[in-house]
């Protein structure tokens, strides 16, 4: 390419003298198609409630998530295979979209701009992405049919625009072909793809080129701007409305639902009908890629209960647009709905009381669709209406009568502490930390044991911290998810904020990570701030500071399992294996599905209140913590350790497999007069 000046193309080539004109003419067809596409979609979502948080703060951030996860894809890669596909169709798409603007402008405005070295690199670059795109689209579809994945779906909705996209870049490839071999350019080597096919044609006479080249040329545009004006109305509309909605992702911390301000004025704190959605809500259904990862990830899905998250989302985008605009699903999948049968018939309340909340479909989904919101705002609506199960209905009522969800008495906060010499706030009245031990260690007796654990840890620590006893109460974080917003907001949060506020509590150590998340992430966006810290990582600190010594030895290998509202949910990764690895003699297993992508235990959002149909996702984990092939479980969290005994029990492993906190074998370790009573 040493020589390259004046090396250029003539556009148009080939094709009749009123092919401009016509190709203006098609294109302004396109651009009236899509626009309308592009109208209804805006106005179905306007159709949504106001949004209850602020979608455009922090314009850094939100550039940075854009760069991050639209433009270098960085959730699509969590998946090798189908991960590079789509990076060879999303690059090469980008860079033959700004190939094509060149040319425009150059023929359009008469700007000399494909011309000389920048021309022969131009060629290079475009026949690079465009084999990239060609075989990125072959490679999905090779994938769809020939491995599919369970519960993927292969529809036309899925095909359709992966074979167009497929076929503009093989017809565009075409027609560079037989221009090259009808006209022989000096810069044909640059086209490095096409020149390699050329040889097949070459032997074909100058005007069969040449006609031929005209065909091709049609046909490549037609299906070019067929492609172009089907984007509004195919799955390929994510194109524009994913980056939208990666934009306008919630700046919210990861564990904290959206609040809903104003309870006590809210007449329809829920979603019911379709519109009670907000307009970022819809529009996030219409980024939604089809890709299945959420329902994937889903651990009430793969238990074979009646929820894919995935669905949720298509489900609504098609009622979203239900009325006249054609429906993103199968044909005949679904009607469009009116009013209320929305939530009962489309959604379904099976598949919304099967979430645990666990949040692993926000995490996969490469687009930040946020469907937990979704599902918890149509629980509200559920509850709105007294339309819950009767096991989660005594849940909640026990909590709002009792304060805690147990249904125990008040006076038994402390029954766990017996022999102890445990220091209780009314008694002391001063000190720096509150062990805030949750209703769960305070009630169920397996619990009680862990909170023993705690406490002797504390103490051997020599931390100066208190416990509430009677004066503790449900922090309201089941109430929550359970979709209770009010109980949570006018119940238990004032009685809670009251509490700290007699005793001027400013540092919370939390057993359990519900309570450490809700203190965290959703207290304070009800005005009620401490600074609170989970036992992991205020163990992992008195280990690292040398004020607890491990010294006995374990001799046993644990299997550790993330719990999700610990990891997934505030990045608890390595705090609670610092406690274990400390341990003489203990060594850690690692289950497949761990950290970011662990799977719950199946006890959240109030799940381990309710019945649920299907095989029961703790079951499902305990066989993915076994295959580590260690004898024992360790978690962090006393909702796992319920599920996870629940398992054992299930299996009759009782003698031979343990399920234990972490703070269990530290005190183990640490304190040799250490013995657990109830
Ligand atoms: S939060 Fe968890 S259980 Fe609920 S839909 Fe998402 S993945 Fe499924
Ligand atoms: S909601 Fe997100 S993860 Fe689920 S199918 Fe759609 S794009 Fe994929």
């Amino acid at each position: 390419m040493s020589d390259t000046a004046g090396i250029g193309r003539e556009l148009f080539w080939g094709v009749p003298a009123w092919a401009p004109m016509a190709t203006y003419a098609l294109f302004a067809i396109v651009l009236l198609t899509s626009g309308t596409g592009i109208l209804q979609r805006v106005k179905a979502w306007r159709t949504g409630r106001a949004e209850r948080e602020n979608r455009f703060d922090d314009l850094a951030g939100r550039m940075t998530a854009l760069l991050k996860y639209a433009l270098l894809q960085a959730r699509v890669s969590d998946r090798l295979t189908s991960g590079l596909f789509h990076a060879a169709i999303f690059s090469g798409f980008l860079v033959l979209t700004a190939a094509t603007t060149l040319v425009a402008i150059q023929n359009d405005l008469g700007i000399l701009i494909l011309d000389g070295a920048f021309y022969l690199w131009f060629k290079v670059f475009a026949n690079s992405f465009g084999l990239l795109l060609v075989a990125g689209c072959l490679g999905a579809l090779l994938r769809r049919f020939c491995f599919p994945l369970p519960g993927h779906l292969r529809g036309v909705g899925e095909i359709g625009p992966l074979a167009l996209l497929a076929s503009v870049g093989a017809s565009g490839f075409l027609v560079e072909v037989l221009r090259i071999a009808a006209t022989r350019p000096a810069a044909a080597s640059a086209s490095w793809v096409s020149n390699a096919i050329v040889p097949f044609v070459q032997a074909a006479p100058f005007g069969t080129l040449v006609a031929s080249h005209t065909y091709a040329w049609w046909f490549h545009l037609i299906l070019a701007f067929a492609f172009l004006g089907s984007v509004p109305f195919s799955k390929m509309f994510h194109l524009a409305s994913a980056p939208a909605s990666i934009f306008l992702r919630s700046s919210r911390a990861n564990g904290a639902l959206q609040a809903v301000p104003e309870i006590e004025e809210e007449e329809r704190p829920g979603a019911l009908a379709v519109d009670d959605f907000s307009w970022k809500q819809m529009l996030s259904a219409d980024a939604c890629t089809r890709c299945g990862r959420c329902q994937d990830e889903c651990p009430a899905y793969a238990a074979g209960m009646p929820l894919s998250p995935r669905d949720i989302v298509l489900k609504s985008a098609a009622v979203i647009h239900g009325g006249g605009y054609a429906s993103p699903l199968p044909t005949g999948t679904l009607q469009p709905c009116e009013g209320d049968a929305f939530a009962r018939d489309i959604l379904t309340p099976g598949a919304i009381w099967s979430c645990t909340t666990c949040g692993a479909c926000v995490r996969a989904c490469p687009v930040s669709i946020e469907h937990l919101d979704m599902i918890v705002d149509v629980r509200r609506g559920f509850v709105s209406e007294g339309k819950i199960p009767e096991s989660a209905r005594v849940a909640l009522r026990k909590t709002g009568d009792t304060g805690n969800p147990w249904g125990m008495p008040q006076s038994d906060r402390l029954d766990w502490a017996e022999g102890l010499d445990v220091p209780i706030a009314s008694e002391v009245k001063t000190f720096e930390y509150l062990y805030w031990v949750g209703c769960a260690a305070s009630y169920d007796p397996r619990n009680r044991k862990v909170a023993r654990a705690i406490a002797t840890l504390l103490k051997r620590a020599d931390v100066d911290f208190a416990v509430l006893g009677p004066e503790e109460t449900c922090c309201g974080e089941t109430a929550r998810r359970l979709g209770e917003e009010g109980l949570f907001q006018l119940g238990t949060v004032p009685t809670v904020k009251a509490a700290f506020e007699k005793y001027d509590v400013r540092k919370v150590i939390t057993g359990c990570p519900h309570c450490f998340n809700t203190f965290l992430n959703e207290y304070p966006l009800l005005g009620v701030s401490v600074e609170v810290v989970h036992h992991a990582s205020f163990l992992a600190d008195l280990l690292g500071s040398g004020r607890l010594v491990p010294s006995r030895k374990l001799s046993t290998e644990v299997a550790f399992h993330d719990s999700c509202y610990l990891g997934r949910y505030n990045n608890l990764f390595d705090e609670p294996r610092r406690v274990l690895a400390a341990i003489p003699g203990l060594t850690v297993a690692e289950p497949e599905k761990r950290r970011d992508f662990s799977f719950c235990c199946g006890a959240g959002g109030g799940a381990m209140w309710m019945e649920v149909p299907g095989r029961r996702i703790n079951h499902l984990r305990f066989e993915q913590l076994r295959a580590t092939d260690a004898r024992s479980i360790a978690s962090a969290c006393p909702y796992c350790l319920i599920m996870f005994d629940d398992a054992v029990k299930f299996h009759d492993l009782g003698e031979t497999f343990e399920t234990r906190d972490i703070a269990e074998y530290m005190a183990d370790s640490v304190e040799p007069d250490y013995a657990p009573k109830k």
